[in-house]
């Protein structure tokens, strides 16, 4: 596409694993001038529209063009490409197949970001469904994604976190590399009660199914088929756990951020790095949207972090992506699949925990 696209395509593929470790990564040198390997992380963006999230608010909200798409992400992409991070964008098929929104996305992913499934219609409670519809909503946001993007996608993340074994196992279907879907914190029933108490008691939008991934591991896994949760799994697939805070499980991604804080998100940042757990940090491209930009419903301003400025909460984001480009090599889900795919070719022995990085 253009010169700066070229970079981080190129980078990623001359930066190819070169060892069966998931932490040998480009190096740099630190003040004693020995050469240390900077871990492997990812970020990545959901491209969740106004139109989903709206329902979560107790009103329906459509254009035929988003805000999300017109203005916000447009912004997410002009950041990552000044900073040179490449990213994961998981795309809702139903946007991918509207015409409109098929410059920006193109230009997103010759860019070098990599396509990830976000379902076709974004169901809030894709685990909920019956299995034949579950598979329809997965399948369509593939081919609508890949046909967009050139390129098919290896990697899915549910909406709402909510995944199952059912979706699991379409994912082997289609034979998926991973899935970015379990959120091992405490948040999820309290993001249920404040988003029940923000819709003034309209949503009914409990997930009690994702409540048990605070006890997911914080490491890449290889998934139970029936509780997603768990690392005792066999097969390819590979679960890519969002990052979450060591012992408190509190969470750590863009909209906690703009509720808690720069301070909070430094000290989260050191002990997930300390521990070594998987640096997989998610934002939602309407972190990048302006109350005044067009068609966008006042409605909005209790959505977490979107009564900031946006100019700050621009900067903070800029903030955030550079401390973690300083502490990992940032690379595509894919590719953080690939090496933790490597670093542990051997399915998941009897009797192990299945973590796999
Ligand atoms: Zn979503």
């Amino acid at each position: 596409m253009n010169a700066t696209s070229d970079t981080i395509l190129n980078r990623a593929l001359a930066d190819a694993p070169a060892s069966d470790e998931l932490a040998t990564a480009r190096t740099s040198i630190n003040s004693t001038d020995r050469i240390a390997p900077l871990p492997a992380g990812a970020i990545n963006v959901d491209i969740d529209t106004l139109r989903d999230y709206a329902p979560g608010y107790g009103f329906t909200y459509d254009r035929s063009v988003d805000p999300v798409y017109q203005s916000a992400l447009p912004r997410f992409l002009e950041l990552l490409e000044k900073l040179d991070v490449p990213a994961t964008l998981f795309t809702i098929g139903r946007d991918a197949a509207n015409e409109r929104n098929r410059d920006v996305l193109r230009q997103a992913f010759a860019a070098g970001h990599e396509p990830g499934n976000h379902t076709y219609t974004h169901p809030r409670q894709l685990s909920k469904m019956p299995r034949d519809a579950m598979r329809r909503d997965i399948l369509e946001g593939h081919d609508a994604v890949a046909k967009v993007a050139g390129r098919e996608p290896v990697g899915f993340r549910s909406p709402c976190y909510d995944v199952s074994g059912d979706v699991l196992s379409i994912l082997d279907e289609l034979h998926y590399q991973y899935d970015s879907s379990v959120h091992p914190t405490i948040l999820g029933p309290v993001v249920d009660a404040v988003v029940f108490l923000k819709s003034r008691g309209k949503s009914r939008e409990w997930r009690p199914g994702t409540y048990f991934h605070m006890l997911a591991p914080l490491k890449a896994y290889r998934p139970n088929r029936r509780s997603p949760w768990r690392s005792d799994g066999n097969g390819e697939l590979i679960e890519l756990p969002l990052s979450a805070v060591p012992w408190s499980r509190l969470p750590f991604y863009g909209t906690w951020l703009h509720t808690t804080g720069k301070k909070v998100f430094d000290k989260a940042l050191s002990s997930i790095r300390r521990s070594g757990s998987l640096m997989n940090f998610h934002f939602h491209a309407v972190e990048m949207l302006d109350l005044s930009d067009p068609g966008v419903d006042p409605r909005f301003k209790v959505h977490p972090g979107l009564a900031t400025p946006l100019a700050e909460r621009r900067a903070l984001i800029e903030e955030v992506i550079l401390n973690l480009k300083s502490a990992y090599e940032l690379v595509t889900l894919a590719e953080l699949a690939e090496r933790s795919r490597d670093n542990k070719a051997s399915k998941n022995p009897s009797g192990n925990s299945g973590e796999i990085s």
